[in-house]
């Protein structure tokens, strides 16, 4: 495996076989006109995070793009942004309060 390879795989994550979690400079990424820090693929196998999200920012980052990735608009038309938006919110709070963290086996 080339020295190209090994870091561009060494900054992934696989979750089973759908979901792949990858840092990136995502400064110049925009949806509908929107700067973003995280999003996920059309087809839901890949959620980029701006790369430096640390801490709670991170966790929200994640949660919102996998709720993105289980309630695929295709499949959940109903599913708005802000009923994501106001998911994120619940689970992250309670996420972080009950005290989950990155563990200090860093994968990226
Ligand atoms: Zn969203």
């Amino acid at each position: 495996m080339s020295l190209k390879k090994r870091k561009r795989k060494a900054k992934r994550v696989d979750y089973g076989e759908i979901i792949v979690i990858c840092e990136k400079d995502l400064k110049h990424k925009r949806i509908d006109g929107r700067k973003v820090d995280a999003w996920c693929w059309d087809d839901g196998s890949v959620v980029q995070i701006q790369k430096g999200a640390r801490g709670k920012r991170r966790l929200r980052l994640c949660v919102h793009e996998l709720l993105h990735v289980c309630f695929p608009e295709e499949k959940f038309p109903n599913v708005t942004e802000s009923s994501i938006l106001h998911a994120e919110k619940i689970l992250a709070d309670v996420l972080w309060a009950e005290g989950y963290r990155r563990s200090d086996n860093k994968i990226f």
